[in-house]
C-alpha cells in the first residue's frame, strides 16, 4: 500500500492510501484506517499517476547511436514517465510496414524500464500496410507534411493524404501530423540565404508560423471531409489557436499537443550558435509562448509531450554552431515534469493541471484506458515527487544517450523521488531497484 497526504486523484488532491494488487490499483482507501506494516508512507510528497509521454523518438534499430530503448526508458523512469509511445521515424527501417514493426518489437527485448507503445507511419504509397500495422497493435499513424530529415520517412502531400485518410477513417485510427507546409518554408529559406547561420533569428525566420498555420488549416479541412481523427503534434504557432478552437467548437475530431520547449523557452533568450535549441517548428517569441499557455489552460491544447529527439553532438554541429545545418531535436524526456511544473506554478496553475496535461489527457488520447489516472482497475503506475524542492539540471545526471540539452544549468522545481510501474519500484533517487520491468503495449480492440 502506498499513501501520502497529497494523492492526485481524478477529483482532486487529498490524503489517500492506494492498495495495489498484482500491479493494479485495487482500492483507494482512507490512510488513517488502513495503515499496516507494509504501508509505504510518503507523507507530504505528492503521489501522482505515472506520466504518459505520447511523443518520443528512440531510433532503434538502425540509429541506436542517437538513442536506444535502454537509455531512453531509463531516462523515462528517472523522470516519472511510466508509459511512452515511440515515433515511427529515425529508426531504420522506419515503422511504415509490418515487417519493420516486427523488427522494432524485437529490438526492445530485455531493454525496457517502462511501458512502451508505438506509432506507425503514413508515407507515400504505404496505405496497404496501415491496416496490417493497426491490426498488430500500433496506436495510430504519424505523417510529415515537410521533409522529415531522414530518407526512410518521406513527407506526404495533400493527394497522399486523400489516399490514406479513408483507410484510417475505416480503421478508426488517428493521424498524427507534423504540421508545417513546404511552400512558406521554401520562400522564407530563400530570404535568409545571405544571413548569419549562427544567429537564432535566421533559423526562426526560415520556419515562419504561416507554414504551421496553413498546414493546420489543411489538416482540419481533411479531418472534417474524411471524418478522421487528426492530431497536431508539437504545436508552436500561437496564431493557429483561434482556428483550432473554432474547429473543436464545431465538432472536428481534432487534438493538439505542445512541448516543454515551446512553453519554457523564448526565442529572445536563445544565444547564437546554440544549436541544441534547434527544433522544428522552432521555438518562437515570449509573447507566442504566453498564448500557448493560455490555450493549454483552457483546453484548446490537449496535452504536453516532449518530442524527445536527441542526436550525436556532431550532428548538432556543435563545432560550427550553424543553425541551418544542425540536426533539429531537443532532448528532454527525463525533465518534462519539473519543466512543466516550474513554469505552470509561476502562472498560477496547480498540480492537478500538470497531471491533466502530462498523464490523463495523453493516456485518453492514445486510448490507454489503464493509464493516466489513479483509480481502481488502472495499472499501479505512480510517481512520488516533491514540488517544493528544486534542483539544477546537470547533464551528467541525465540517463538519455546524448546529454546535450538546452536545460543544462537551469534550476527547476519538482524532484522525482520514486517511480512505480505495475506497483514495482523501478526508480528511486538515481537507482533502478527492480531493473527492466517495462512491457510492450499494443493497442487493444477499440
Ligand atoms: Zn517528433
Amino acid at each position: 500500500m502506498i499513501c501520502s497526504r497529497r494523492v492526485v486523484l481524478p477529483d482532486g488532491i487529498r490524503p489517500a492510501a492506494i492498495v495495489v494488487r498484482d500491479g493494479v490499483i485495487a482500492k483507494i482507501a482512507d490512510p488513517k484506517r488502513s495503515a499496516s506494516a507494509e504501508t509505504l508512507d510518503f507523507e507530504d510528497s505528492v503521489v501522482m499517476p505515472g506520466i504518459v509521454d505520447a511523443h518520443v523518438h528512440i531510433n532503434e534499430p538502425g540509429r541506436t547511436e542517437w538513442e536506444g530503448f535502454e537509455t531512453a526508458t531509463m531516462a523515462a523512469a528517472a523522470g516519472g514517465v511510466t508509459t511512452l509511445i515511440e515515433m515511427p521515424l529515425n529508426s531504420i527501417p522506419a515503422t511504415t510496414t509490418l515487417d519493420a514493426f516486427r523488427q522494432k518489437l524485437a529490438s526492445t527485448q530485455d531493454k525496457l524500464f517502462v511501458d512502451v507503445g508505438f506509432w506507425g507511419g503514413v508515407v507515400p504509397g504505404n496505405s496497404a500496410e496501415s491496416s496490417r500495422l493497426h491490426e498488430h497493435g500500433v496506436f495510430g499513424f504519424k505523417c510529415f507534411l515537410v521533409p522529415s530529415g531522414v530518407a526512410e520517412f518521406e513527407a506526404v502531400t495533400e493527394s497522399d493524404l486523400r489516399q490514406a485518410l479513408p483507410e484510417l477513417a475505416r480503421l478508426g485510427a488517428v493521424l498524427l501530423a507534423h504540421a508545417e507546409l513546404p511552400g512558406p518554408i521554401d520562400e522564407a529559406t530563400c530570404k535568409v540565404s545571405n544571413k548569419d547561420p549562427r544567429s537564432y533569428p535566421t533559423w526562426l525566420r526560415s520556419r515562419p508560423a504561416a507554414a504551421e498555420d496553413q498546414a493546420i488549416e489543411l489538416l482540419i479541412r481533411l479531418s472534417q471531409e474524411y471524418k478522421t481523427r487528426v492530431h497536431i503534434v508539437h504545436l508552436s504557432s500561437a496564431a493557429a489557436i483561434s482556428m483550432i478552437r473554432a474547429a473543436k467548437g464545431s465538432g472536428a475530431k481534432l487534438t493538439v499537443e505542445t512541448c516543454p520547449h515551446y512553453l519554457t523557452i523564448a526565442a529572445e533568450e536563445i544565444p547564437d550558435g546554440a544549436t541544441h535549441f534547434k527544433c522544428a517548428p522552432p521555438i518562437r517569441e515570449a509573447a507566442n509562448r504566453e498564448r500557448l499557455w493560455e490555450a493549454l489552460g483552457d483546453g484548446t491544447i490537449d496535452f504536453v509531450a516532449t518530442d524527445h529527439s536527441p542526436a550525436p553532438p556532431q550532428m548538432k554541429c556543435t563545432d560550427t554552431g550553424d543553425y541551418l545545418r544542425a540536426w533539429g531535436g531537443i532532448a528532454s524526456l527525463q525533465l518534462s515534469l519539473p519543466l512543466i511544473w516550474s513554469s505552470a506554478h509561476k502562472r498560477g496553475f496547480g498540480i492537478s493541471d500538470a497531471a491533466r496535461w502530462l498523464c490523463r489527457e495523453p493516456a485518453r488520447f492514445a486510448g490507454l484506458s489503464r493509464k493516466g489516472e489513479i483509480a481502481v482497475g488502472r495499472d499501479a503506475d505512480l510517481i512520488v515527487w516533491n514540488p517544493e524542492q528544486s534542483f539544477q539540471v546537470q547533464p551528467e545526471k541525465m540517463f538519455f544517450r546524448h546529454t546535450l540539452t538546452p536545460y543544462s544549468g537551469r534550476t527547476l522545481f519538482g524532484v522525482v523521488q520514486k517511480t512505480f510501474l505495475h506497483g514495482e519500484e523501478i526508480y528511486s533517487s538515481g537507482d533502478f531497484p527492480s531493473g527492466r520491468r517495462g512491457r510492450v503495449l499494443l493497442r487493444g480492440p477499440a
